[in-house]
């Protein structure tokens, strides 16, 4: 691969390569055929089966943690991967960001929560840790599921 090709993939976002991608599958069957071995995992090694499920819908083979937020191989999850923080983001009064912050102007406190620019002034409500810190709680991941219900972490 070009050098040339190396810095325009790392240059675009993440977006945009999806993009790429999607009409690579369409135009060609061979990118298409490469993509799933890329992103699912074969259904023979999928077990699914045995529990009943017929269908025979490959298992990807990266999900995106719904505690940690990162992408991460499914195949390759132990315990410890995931460094995350339980809580919730609070606002750190004490911090210098909010010494000139208008209420009236720039919106609540609260209201920067998913912020990058804020991130400064916040807290994890599960240590009291910056939010860039490292996770207080060790785990492995866990996929981020749609429809079925998980239990909600009591408070
Ligand atoms: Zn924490
Ligand atoms: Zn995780």
């Amino acid at each position: 691969m070009s050098s040339d090709l190396t810095d325009a993939i790392d240059a675009a976002t993440a977006s945009r390569l999806r993009m790429v991608l999607h009409q690579l599958c369409e135009d060609s069957s061979e990118a298409k055929n490469l993509v799933t071995k890329a992103l699912l995992l074969p259904s023979a090694e999928s077990n699914l089966s045995a529990l009943g499920d017929t269908t025979s819908r490959k298992r990807k083979r990266y999900e995106v943690c719904k505690n940690c937020n990162k992408e991460y191989e499914v195949e390759r999850n132990n315990h410890g991967n995931c460094v995350y923080h339980p809580g919730e983001k609070i606002v750190d009064y004490e911090s210098s960001m909010w010494d000139d912050h208008d209420d009236k102007t720039h919106g609540a406190p609260e209201m920067h929560e998913d912020d990058p620019d804020f991130q400064d002034g916040f807290n994890w409500s599960c240590c009291e840790g910056e939010i860039a810190s490292k996770g207080c709680e060790t785990t492995k991941h866990e996929p981020k599921v749609s429809g079925s219900r998980s239990k909600k972490r009591g408070s």
